[in-house]
């Protein structure tokens, strides 16, 4: 079956060959290039060759390819770049940071001491809160 495109999206153009990349991988569900704006040397993508923007909606079997493509890419960073460490990021929507609406998991190579503001602190949360939003949530599993 043909993927969904979107053709104003900047992630359709680069599947379909339109504008080029640093491809460093791709099979049937996915490709993975560098990102042209690296947050840290070896930065890179893994990306759906089908447009769907968000976790909510893409096929489960295509974010498993996703993953697993974005495993590959992190396999290789980490021994070729020798990293502190990797953050796989991936975001849905604006209000997470989302800049572009087809659906990729960032594979950030990251060094101690650098600049990057992805952490936060850790505080105790209100058990009767979590409980409620836990049995939101479970209802709807
Ligand atoms: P988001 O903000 O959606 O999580 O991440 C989108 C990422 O795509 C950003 O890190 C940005 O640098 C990268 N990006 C945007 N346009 C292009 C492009 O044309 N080519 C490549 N290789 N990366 C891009
Ligand atoms: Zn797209």
């Amino acid at each position: 079956m043909p993927h969904p495109t979107d053709g104003s999206c900047i992630f359709c153009k680069i599947v379909a060959g339109q504008i080029p990349c640093f491809k460093l991988l791709e099979d049937d569900k996915t490709i993975a290039f560098m990102d042209i704006n690296p947050v840290n040397p070896g930065h890179a993508l893994a990306v759906a060759k089908g447009h769907w923007p968000t976790v909510d909606v893409i096929p489960a079997d295509v974010i498993a390819a996703v993953a697993q493509t974005a495993q590959k890419v992190a396999k290789a960073v980490v021994s070729e770049l020798k990293p502190n460490g990797v953050n796989l990021i991936q975001a849905n929507g604006a209000g997470a940071g989302q800049s572009v609406p087809h659906l990729h998991i960032h594979i950030m190579p990251r060094q101690a001491g650098d600049a990057v503001s992805l952490n936060w602190q850790p505080k105790p949360g209100d058990m009767k809160e979590i409980e409620a939003i836990f049995k939101k949530l479970k209802a709807a599993l």
